[in-house]
């Protein structure tokens, strides 16, 4: 057996080993290393993929959010909407804008934006809202995009984890997540579900005007080489990037599909378990399953449960072990302990495991037996 990773890159890049290592050699051949062909075929590719009119890529996800505040021109002291159970990037732009992050609690089923204190957190200083599709699955976009539009504001959707989920409309319809609200912002960060060998990112949206000046901000605020007509960041993606992010779209649609495979696995292996509960599923989104999360019961100790799978070979991590509302750099006189309490329980009682594409039954069966033996 193959030793358990969190995420096994190694044993993916050996799937597509000649399609990557030739796509590498011909920009070296090449010497197009930034904005050369590759990141123009990748681009193409993926807007093709998620059925969107433009991909704009970047440095990262935490660019793609920052890019996508700064394109709206918000003013200091504007409102933005976010989740407090979030990675930090979210949050972090909003804050480095000047702007204010206004924090809501999540489902504690979904670990989703709770849609009803979204709505109860507006106030007439509100301009955007920031949904994260938190560990792969999406957020209610028709409530959320209705929402939007009663109080005019922006949205701008996190799916740094929800690359090639589906929110699923009450009559049917599909359409990929991030490509819904005014931008959608993903990550191409080496762990995630489509992921680079260093640092990526992109951009969506279907709004030609918007994405017109998220490119000129991505470039230095210039339209024309040396004319700045805004002030703008240096956010790319290279062009070695571009041919792995390339060759792995390819093959998206089956490694979230092998990531939905391993967490019916998990699922039907702990859902006679009193001892934890099995992350839910959204109605109305697919599941590319960034991240499988248990809640474990009061009476299951996390810590010797990590230890346990630990001595078994098996890593496994808190995704997120403080919400943002409790981090020292995002401490705020408006919000105290227990303002939220489903994140705060979240963040004292999840454990995620292991989950990648390349998952074997007989690792996964290894996993379980242990999980199973940990909280007897
Ligand atoms: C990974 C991630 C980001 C940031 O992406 P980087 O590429 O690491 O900058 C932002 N938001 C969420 C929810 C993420 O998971």
């Amino acid at each position: 057996m193959n030793p358990i990773q969190m995420v096994d890159l190694k044993s993916q890049y050996q799937n597509i080993k000649s399609e990557v290592d030739r796509g590498i050699q011909e920009v070296l051949d090449t010497s197009a290393f930034i904005n050369g062909p590759a990141v123009k075929r990748f681009q193409e590719n993926l807007e093709k993929y998620l059925d969107v009119k433009h991909v704009i890529p970047c440095a990262n996800g935490t660019d793609a959010l920052q890019i996508a505040l700064m394109a709206l021109d918000l003013k200091s002291g504007d409102e933005v909407i976010t989740t407090t159970f979030t990675f930090v990037a979210t949050a972090e732009v909003i804050a480095l804008l000047g702007l204010t992050p206004v924090l809501v609690d999540c489902d504690p089923h979904t670990f989703n934006m709770d849609l009803h204190a979204l709505e109860k957190a507006i106030t007439p200083k509100t301009k955007a809202i920031i949904p994260v599709h938190l560990f792969g699955q999406s957020c209610d976009m028709e409530f959320i995009m209705a929402l939007a539009k009663k109080h005019n504001l922006f949205v701008i959707e996190d799916a740094c984890q929800s690359i090639g989920a589906d929110f699923i409309y009450s009559d049917g319809r599909k359409q990929k997540t991030g490509t819904i609200g005014n931008v959608g912002c993903t990550s191409f960060f080496p762990s995630k579900n489509l992921g680079c060998y260093g640092d990526g990112g992109a951009m969506f949206t279907n709004d030609d005007a918007l994405a017109d000046k998220l490119r000129v901000i991505a470039n230095h605020g210039m339209k024309v080489r040396y004319y700045h007509d805004e002030i703008g960041v240096n956010s790319r993606l290279d062009s070695i990037q571009a041919v792995v992010l390339d060759a792995k779209l390819k093959h998206l649609d089956t490694y979230n599909l092998n990531r939905s495979k391993a967490a019916a696995f998990y699922s039907s292996a702990f859902a006679k378990s009193d001892k934890l509960t099995i992350p839910a599923v959204e109605k109305k989104s697919t599941h590319v399953w960034h991240q499988y999360t248990l809640q474990l019961h009061d009476s299951v100790n996390r810590d010797e449960l990590i230890k346990h799978l630990s001595e078994k070979g098996i890593p496994a991590m808190i995704y997120y072990p403080v919400p943002l509302h409790q981090q020292k750099a995002y401490r705020d006189q408006r919000y105290k302990d227990g303002d939220f309490p489903i994140s705060e329980q979240l963040a004292k009682t999840v454990l995620s495991l292991p989950m990648h594409s390349e998952l074997t039954e007989e690792q996964l069966t290894h996993i379980t037996n242990a999980v199973l033996e940990g909280i007897k």
